[in-house]
């Protein structure tokens, strides 16, 4: 199909202003734009470049994972590369993604899905040495991450050492860095108080608290960690399932969701999503999805990964709760 100048040109005009909000999100925490706005435009974009492949260039932020590391932190390599999540939006789109799932196994047999709620923080990757904390690092663009390991030891629920008879020689645990709701609505009045500009949300605060420099900055900030996956695993065999995984990463001392919940195929996805939205404001900290994972190991390594996401898991998002705040909106007025 030819691809005319107009089109063209929108797609510059949104890789452009996606990478500018990228930079602004991930490396600045100063968002522009709402996640709705932004996830708009994204989507725009992906379906630009379904529509015309020859769109999609190296540099399109549908290829890459968040955005560089900032040069003021020691950069990390990370020994497994840290993958986004592909989103969908609604339930017709989640069945979609449970069917491509098992056209890529042939097979039509149910499913076991691991699901758990999607905490809105910025991921993280612990690594111990030992059972001894060595390193921490931001995932950054998913291949090379901030050095945050000083701050992230102050978090209280973070395991300096792991539990347990089975530690292995090294392994990277993966989770989410999180600032609970009350902890960010005491953090903003303070700012308020003392003329400062506020957090937009706790997802921003999480992520400006524990990108600092000064790390008595981070351990005054109510930070918490919630542990989702492993990265590199050394001295020991890859557990058989997630489920498995997070029982092991929870007897080291890792805090795992207790809402995470083992689910056979796609009817038992739709209805905890249900229940789980339902509890959606009444949790202490703010969620903006549902991931679902499918558990076997062994299906995960064949289904294996795209550019910036793995094939087995999904991001359930529901919808923005800031929609109709506008991110400039909440200036500190002064
Ligand atoms: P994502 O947040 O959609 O999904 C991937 C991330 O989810 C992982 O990296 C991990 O940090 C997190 N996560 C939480 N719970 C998890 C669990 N149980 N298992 C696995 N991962 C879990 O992807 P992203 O690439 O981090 O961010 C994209 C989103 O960020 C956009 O959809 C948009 O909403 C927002 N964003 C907003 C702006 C803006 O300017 N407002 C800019 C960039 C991105």
């Amino acid at each position: 199909m030819t691809i005319s100048p107009e089109i063209s040109e929108r797609a510059a005009q949104l890789r452009d202003l996606i990478n500018r909000y990228n930079f602004l999100y991930y490396s600045a925490d100063d968002p522009e734009v709402t996640d709705a706005e932004y996830d708009r435009l994204f989507a725009e974009l992906k379906k630009l470049e379904a529509d015309y492949p020859e769109l999609i260039t190296a540099d399109s932020p549908t290829q890459r994972v968040g955005s560089a590391p900032l040069d003021k932190f020691t950069q990390v390599t990370h020994a497994m590369p840290m993958l986004s999540l592909d989103n969908v939006f609604d339930e017709a789109e989640l069945t979609a993604f449970n069917q491509r799932v098992l056209d890529r196994l042939n097979t039509d047999a149910v499913i076991t899905y691991a699901a758990e709620p999607k905490l809105d923080g910025l991921a993280i990757s612990i690594r111990y040495e030992n059972g001894l904390l060595v390193q921490a690092a931001t995932r950054g663009d998913g291949a090379v991450g901030e050095d945050v390991t000083e701050n992230v030891r102050t978090i209280r629920n973070v395991p300096l050492k792991l539990h347990g008879k089975n530690v292995p020689q090294v392994v990277e645990i993966r989770g989410e860095i999180y600032m609970p709701k009350a902890g960010f609505e005491k953090l903003n009045q303070q700012r308020l108080a003392n003329n400062e500009k506020l957090f937009v949300n706790p997802r921003n605060a999480a992520a400006g608290s524990l990108r600092q420099l000064d790390s008595s900055v981070t351990a005054s900030r109510p930070l918490a960690l919630f542990c989702y996956g492993l990265g590199e695993l050394q001295g020991m065999e890859r557990p058989s399932s997630h489920t498995e995984a997070m029982q092991i990463i929870s007897e080291w001392g890792g805090a795992v969701s207790p809402d995470t919940k083992q689910l056979k195929g796609v009817d038992e996805c739709l209805e905890y999503l249900h229940q789980l939205g339902e509890r959606r404001a009444s949790l202490s900290y703010d969620i903006d999805g549902v991931v679902f994972k499918v558990d076997d190991s062994r299906l995960q390594e064949r289904l294996g990964f795209v550019s910036r996401a793995p094939r087995w898991a999904i991001a359930y998002k529901f919808p923005a709760q800031e929609e109709s705040t506008q991110v400039v909106d909440i200036e500190v007025q002064v």
